[in-house]
């Protein structure tokens, strides 16, 4: 699973995610909404993910990404976390399904998007 740019086909990382949302489907469909924009052209897009699609996305970025997921998700674009938070959810992300942790950590935090 990877995304890429339908204009130019760059291929989108993880710093050009500009929202993300999950949205909990009583059947078990979860979807996961994101924003992003090309880091090479500046088109805007968004798509909405099934869970294993989204789940293998972000396997790809913790297996292609220098950095680490915390060290991204410490950035503005998702709000000010604590150091706590940052080591809850890499603890998470060891251990557990990735969305999963991304969720229960949204919901921790109280102005997560889960519904
Ligand atoms: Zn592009």
């Amino acid at each position: 699973m990877r995304l890429r740019c339908r204009r130019c086909d760059a291929p989108i990382t993880l710093d050009d995610f500009l929202y993300i949302a999950y949205h909990a489907h009583t059947m078990g469909a979860n979807r996961v909404e994101v924003h992003f924009q090309c880091g090479r052209c500046g088109h805007r897009a968004e798509r909405m993910l099934s869970q294993s699609a989204w789940d293998e996305l972000m396997l790809s970025y913790l297996e292609n990404d220098e950095r680490t997921v915390d060290e991204w998700i410490a950035t503005e674009q998702l709000g000010p976390i604590t150091a706590d938070e940052i080591r809850a959810v890499r603890r998470a992300l060891r251990h557990e399904n990735v969305l999963e942790s991304l969720r229960r950590w949204e919901r921790t935090r109280g102005e997560g998007q889960v519904e």
